[in-house]
């Protein structure tokens, strides 16, 4: 490739998405991956796309049924280009209803439905007793009352990694793989290189999608773009019989079941584990018993593996989407924590017509980096502990 214009540190879901569109535009786009392409947070995720509240209409919610409205053509033209099948699978996600407060929310659903989305089709849908025992027969009858979920889809992780990896190759995109990038360098206020171990390269344009280490390629972004590691554990699970067609949630205990009859088990919320990708005893003890009450039959299962990845977590659960102040001509797109592989599409839509003069749909202002924090928007406190 001739010198880049756009230099791309990370390649994980967020910068690939964001590369793929830049090249699109016609911009020569390399990104400098650390390690291997898309092998953290992006690789250990669940792969649950989440439409999420229909009830609240603050930015990030518009933001995250945006991206999922996006995805069902992502993931075809991804495939077309790549020849990979991330597997979107379109089973939704049955919620299920423990108490009266859960009970409320689901309530609420239901009227913004009624009044807000009546001309999307099959969005959510209430599940007593008979519907929750004809759509999922697997789980306990010991629950009687769920919200399904049907705007929800789910893709696998490594399949969405690697198709996005071939879409970008084939849009021009140059991925240097085993480069971590220690440093942004500036002259002024103007960024004019990003030093690795043995070169500096130099760009026009600069973009920081370094998940959860994003802060630390300048003293300053822990102040622009603090980003801090979430560890999230999950167990994977396999069973002769298919018990389950969709994601089943209770509370922050998720079941997602895989085309091949493996299962997914997560996920802890874990704060304070720092970048230690360990799993632990105290999280399967956690998970397993949950899991057990809510669907039986899993107490056969095996458990073939388990594993840690590292969530972006930010200031006020928003990720940063926008130029860094006082670091001319670089970008941020970072600090997903939860939702990065749901909020990848219009990510990256918005951050391509922002680095090329153009004029993003939505309003990027909530998300600028160096923001003022105000609370999470989306009241993410109940956790699994480790
Ligand atoms: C257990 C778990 C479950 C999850 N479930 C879901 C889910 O169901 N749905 C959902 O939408 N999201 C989910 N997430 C969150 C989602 O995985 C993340 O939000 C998303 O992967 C973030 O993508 P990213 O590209 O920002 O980060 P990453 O995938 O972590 O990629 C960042 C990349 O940058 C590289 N990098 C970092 N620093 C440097 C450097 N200095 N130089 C060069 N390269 C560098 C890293 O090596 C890495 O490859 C889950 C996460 C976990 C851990």
């Amino acid at each position: 490739m001739k010198s880049p214009e756009i230099l791309i540190v990370g390649a994980g879901v967020i910068g690939l998405s964001c590369a793929l569109r830049l090249g699109q535009r016609g911009r020569r786009v390399r990104v400098l991956e650390r390690g291997e392409c898309g092998r953290e947070s992006s690789w250990a995720g669940a792969g649950i796309i989440e439409y999420g509240s229909l009830a609240r209409l603050d930015p990030l919610a518009q933001l995250r049924r945006a991206s999922c409205e996006l995805y069902p053509a992502f993931i075809a033209e991804i495939q077309a280009a790549s020849g990979v099948d991330p597997e979107l699978d379109r089973e939704g996600t049955i919620d299920l209803i423990t108490d009266a407060n859960q009970a409320k929310a689901a309530d609420r659903e239901l009227g913004a439905l009624k009044s807000r989305f009546s001309n999307r089709g099959p969005l959510i849908e209430r599940l007593t007793q008979g519907g929750l025992r004809r759509v999922a027969p697997a789980i306990s009858d010991a629950f009687d009352d769920a919200l399904w979920l049907r705007a929800d889809v789910t893709v696998r992780n490594p399949r969405i990694m690697r198709a996005l990896r071939g879409a970008c190759e084939a849009a021009g995109v140059e991925i240097v793989e085993q480069s971590p990038v220690s440093s942004v360098l500036r002259d002024g206020d103007r960024v004019v290189g990003l030093q690795l171990a043995d070169r500096v390269e130099r760009g026009e344009q600069y973009l920081i999608s370094g998940g959860s280490w994003s802060s630390q390629l300048d003293p300053e972004f822990e102040r622009l773009l603090p980003v801090h590691p979430v560890r999230g554990q999950i167990i994977l699970l396999e069973e002769r019989r298919q018990l389950l067609r969709h994601v089943v949630r209770h509370g922050r205990m998720y079941l997602v079941p895989r085309r091949d009859g493996r299962m997914l088990l997560g996920s802890t919320e874990e704060h304070d584990a720092g970048f230690e990708k360990r799993t632990t005893l105290g999280a399967a003890a956690r998970l397993m018993p949950i899991a057990e009450r809510v669907v039986p039959s899993l107490r056969d299962a095996t458990i073939v593996t388990t594993w840690a990845g590292l969530r972006p977590g930010s200031k006020d659960g928003k990720p940063y989407l926008g130029p860094i102040p006082g670091f001319g001509g670089a970008w941020a797109a970072t600090g997903h924590y939860r939702s990065g592989l749901t909020l990848a599409p219009i990510t990256a839509e918005l951050i391509a017509a922002a680095m090329t003069g153009g004029t993003p749909r939505f309003d990027l202002a909530p998300f600028a980096p160096g923001r003022r924090f105000g609370p999470p928007d989306e009241g993410d406190t109940g956790e699994i502990a480790p």
